[in-house]
């Protein structure tokens, strides 16, 4: 059954719709607005009102602790949604003028024209470049590479598969010891549009496997700690980025029910679940819905997609020699720790404030940049089902952190290339501060 939709989908989406199967959304003359919130609710409730009226985009929450909100907005809307904003006294900014000139310039810049899923031209070890966004199929190509030279201290593993029968790997990384050891999880992608987060845990796995030969301080690393890195969590949803929607952000499951007033959206935002919303924790609270064509669709109940089962169940299995949990997302520049379904501190909320203020102090000195920390609840806004707070609470993992990387705004998902490098390097020395703090 779950066959003959999906196949009815990819039928509907490239016959019936979109005819040329190299299509790709456009997103021609949409803007970015940015608006301040300064803890006004008014603002928040204003902006959440039109979110419907106006299809916006939210790319950050609109929720009362966010310093500013950034939200994509299609040229139809743009005069009427100016005129309320004016109306209601609210100054705001353009901060893209043109997405879809952000869109062209990122696929010149990795050659993506260029490229297929099946043959791109960097594939082998030499010619991996980490400063490139890379395709889910040079990425699986890439630790599986790695496995090959380096097979005593790399291993790929398979977690599970995607609502679309796509594997889910990642790469386990250790020198072998007599003892158990501790591990540390870190996976990236689970939002399909973020992918400098993807870019991040992949140079965090070069580091690791290929550097560890001259590097005394990663072997310390490999030796003290197993980890288990997750570079793509939502194949699917990259791909579909990739190739189709850019700003795609959940899986691609069917929804079982689409409400009726958005016929014509049927196959296009109402597939998908948000799967940092899925997670069996708060389930159905603050920045969720229950709409399935909604960006946050939380799923019909917890643990109820593919992917999220395969963390949840790997998790799981890894029991209490897991001691260390990151998940990689953009953008906003910020390192944060349970709760985020709750304002209420946790039990470890001093240990963990101590140990990323040193965390940051690392990142920041690296290029410079500024990051914050904090709770998840008032860093970035209070959020439901997701995956550092079952970890935490369900798992009974202590160190338990989401990173948004770069940037602050300018560019949002749209990262160019230039910046992957600088992220990923900040973002390996606050990893590595972090396992030397652990280990003390
Ligand atoms: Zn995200």
């Amino acid at each position: 059954m779950k066959l003959i939709l999906i196949i009815l989908q990819i039928l509907i989406e490239f016959h019936f719709f979109q005819c040329n199967p190299l299509y790709q959304k456009s997103f021609l003359n949409h803007r970015l607005y940015s608006i301040d919130i300064g803890n006004n609710l008014t603002i928040v409730e204003l902006l959440n009102s039109l979110r419907d009226k106006m299809d916006i985009d939210f790319w950050q929450e609109p929720t009362i602790n966010a310093e500013r909100v950034s939200f994509r907005v299609a040229p139809d809307y743009h005069s009427n949604l100016e005129s309320v904003l004016k109306q209601n006294f609210l100054p705001f900014k353009i901060l893209i003028e043109d997405i879809q000139q952000l869109i062209d310039r990122e696929k010149e810049e990795n050659n993506q024209i260029m490229r297929n899923s099946y043959a791109s031209g960097r594939q082998t070890l030499d010619d991996f470049r980490l400063d490139y966004y890379h395709t889910y199929n040079e990425i699986m190509m890439f630790i599986e590479n790695l496995e090959r030279k380096h097979p005593a201290i790399a291993k790929v593993i398979t977690i599970g598969e995607t609502y679309e029968f796509h594997p889910i790997k990642g790469i386990k990384l250790g020198i072998k010891t007599n003892e158990t050891k501790p591990c540390i999880w870190i996976d990236a992608g689970i939002h399909a549009r973020e992918w400098i987060a993807p870019a991040t845990a992949v140079y965090v796995i070069y580091k690791l496997a290929v550097k560890q030969e001259v590097d005394p301080e990663i072997k310390q690393l490999l030796t003290a700690f197993d980890w288990y890195i997750f570079p793509l969590l939502n194949p699917d949803g990259y791909m579909y980025a990739w190739w189709t929607n850019r700003l795609w952000r959940k899986n691609r499951s069917t929804p079982k029910a689409v409400p009726i007033r958005y016929p014509w959206k049927l196959f296009d935002e109402c597939i998908g679940v948000d799967l940092n919303r899925n997670f069996d924790i708060s389930f159905g609270g603050s920045s969720t819905s229950g709409n399935p064509c909604s960006e946050i669709f939380r799923g019909d109940y917890a643990f109820s997609e593919k992917e999220t089962k395969a963390v949840r169940d790997m998790i799981m299995s890894l029991g209490s020699q897991l001691s260390v949990f990151i998940t990689l997302h953009s953008y906003s520049q910020m390192w944060m720790y349970p709760y985020g379904y709750k304002i209420e501190k946790a039990r470890d909320g001093e240990l963990l404030h101590n140990i990323t203020k040193k965390v940051i102090s690392a990142v920041n000195k690296k290029h410079g940049e500024r990051y914050r920390y904090g709770p998840i609840a008032t860093t970035i806004y209070p959020t439901s089902g997701s995956s550092p707070d079952w970890v935490y609470e369900k798992a009974k993992v202590k160190y338990s952190f989401i990173v948004e990387l770069r940037d602050r705004g300018n560019n949002g998902f749209i990262l160019p290339r230039n910046f992957i490098l600088p992220t990923a390097e900040e973002t390996w020395e606050g990893i590595k501060v972090l396992m030397k703090e652990i280990q003390l």
